[in-house]
């Protein structure tokens, strides 16, 4: 009988993409995988995910895709956070019977679950397997996210009061209340009250795969290890087996991409790239002072420009650059610069020795991509855990500068420019140059023989094998 584990991936690209690099480390086991997957209720950018997919499951025909048949009364709710949830909770009442089904073909080891389908919980337990958590994003913020239930028990308020007021999480450095994340700030909110229930579930769970490696996040690590941040309560065993980044082939098939084309005919080092994940999107007023920046600082630049959302994210509209750039601008920087419309294949990006530095949404694998590159990152956060993980880039591991004003509106011209400029041309910039290329090196000794992550999937994979006893 095939061995298999069954893996239920989060929406969107950000989730999706760990996921696929986790089924492949299934996969080296020789273990068949399912990755279960409900198509977003907006359109977003669904295709680059089943483009995704399709590229990950035509390279290996053991694994493969299952979608989940999702159904929304008409009345559902428009906040995008909320159809998330609902969307996955709706999700996992299939998971019984894709389950079931599969086990008749094959010896189901596991079911591995994103962070917002906790409800897989009470299926698995049922079914009888063991089942996991897979943390998309960093130790930082699942160290603090465990202990939320916790801080809202023993304090009243929300974050929203709190305005910049340091917030304290047990073995990790404060964080201002402003940066936690938008869905979090009032704890009268929908999504608040859905974000605490999986937050209280995920110690319950089997374990916890985290896709951070532990050189990255040493005291976030040991609180995890420690149970330091969940006082008083049983924590979980936490493997980090990070960073599981797409390898960036795979991407644009073999047609290669006009702008690594237009790379290899710069400078080594001397393009800022600027990329705002799967979601990012700016209004025009930003955009506009993002180009007269960037132009302003002198540096060559390949900038993704996504049509500005307007607060739709069903808008994925192709963006009309004429409209949104100052006028004259593509023809007055076309010997510097290249603006790709909508998407542009980050990783292989990130990797070209052309690439000097990333302005970035501090969004995590765009941060993993980032630091693996050995790329010094400009943070721009906009939305999810974003600011969080600027806080840790910036203050805690010094990896990265944020522009000034992410926070309360537009960042100006002269910001962008002065940030750009400091980067490329400072001493200071060639200081933190120099320690994202020291990251990059302790990330791949992470995955190297003896290393970190390859030590924690070994003893996973033996407890694993084992049925979870272990
Ligand atoms: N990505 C890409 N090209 C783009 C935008 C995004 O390849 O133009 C990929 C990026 O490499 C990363 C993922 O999409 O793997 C985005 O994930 P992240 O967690 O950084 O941000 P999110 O999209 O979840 O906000």
């Amino acid at each position: 009988m095939k061995e298999r584990v069954v893996l239920y991936s989060g929406m969107g690209t950000g989730h999706l993409v760990p996921t696929v690099e986790l089924a492949k480390l299934f996969l080296r086991h020789g273990l068949a995988v399912t990755v279960l997957v409900v198509d977003p209720p907006f359109k977003g950018h669904s295709d680059d995910d089943s483009f995704i997919a399709a590229a990950a499951s035509s390279a290996h025909p053991s694994l493969s895709f299952h979608h989940l048949p999702i159904s929304l009364p008409p009345n559902s709710p428009t906040d995008p956070v909320i159809l998330m949830f609902d969307v996955l909770r709706q999700g996992a009442t299939h998971l019984r019977a894709v389950l079931t089904s599969l086990s008749e073909t094959s010896a189901v080891h596991a079911l591995v679950v994103d962070f917002f389908c906790t409800e897989a919980l009470d299926v698995a337990a049922e079914v009888g397997i063991p089942s996991y958590i897979f943390f998309t994003t960093s130790a930082v913020n699942l160290a603090s996210f465990l202990y939320l239930p916790i801080l809202h028990s023993t304090t009243p308020g929300s974050f929203k009061d709190l305005g910049d007021a340091p917030v304290n999480f047990p073995g990790l450095w404060p964080i201002p209340a402003s940066h936690m994340p938008a869905a979090l700030q009032d704890r009268n909110d929908e999504c608040y009250k859905r974000l605490l229930f999986h937050f209280e579930r995920l110690p319950r769970f089997d374990g916890i795969l985290i896709n951070t490696f532990e050189s990255l996040e040493p005291r976030a690590v040991t609180a995890l290890r420690d149970g330091v941040c969940l006082p008083g309560r049983p924590m979980t065993p936490t493997y980090c087996i990070g960073p599981l980044i797409a390898d960036g082939r795979g991407s644009g098939g073999n047609v290669k991409h006009e702008c690594i084309t237009w790379l290899d005919s710069q400078p080594k080092a001397s393009v800022v790239f600027l990329c705002f994940g799967s979601g990012g999107s700016f209004s025009a007023e930003q955009q506009k002072e993002m180009a007269t920046g960037l132009e302003r600082s002198g540096q060559r630049f390949l900038w993704v420009v996504r049509a500005p959302r307007n607060d739709d994210p069903s808008n994925v509209s192709e963006p009309d650059l004429e409209a949104i750039l100052p006028e004259g601008f593509l023809d007055r920087t076309k010997v510097m610069g290249l603006v790709v419309k909508s998407w542009a294949p980050q990783v292989e990006v990130l990797a070209h020795e052309a690439v000097g530095a990333f302005v970035t949404h501090c969004g995590w694998n765009s941060t993993l991509e980032g630091l693996c590159a050995g790329v010094p990152l400009i943070g721009w956060p906009l939305y999810a855990e974003q600011r969080m993980n600027k806080v840790m880039l910036v203050e805690e591991m010094r990896l990265a500068v944020a522009v000034e004003g992410y926070d309360k509106g537009v960042v100006s011209a002269a910001e962008v420019e002065a940030k750009v400029r400091w980067v490329m041309e400072s001493e200071g910039g060639r200081e933190l140059r120099k320690r994202a290329k020291a990251m990059a090196a302790k990330a791949k000794e992470a995955w190297g023989d003896g290393g970190s992550s390859q030590a924690a999937w070994a003893e996973y994979v033996k407890v694993l094998k084992s049925g979870g006893d272990e």
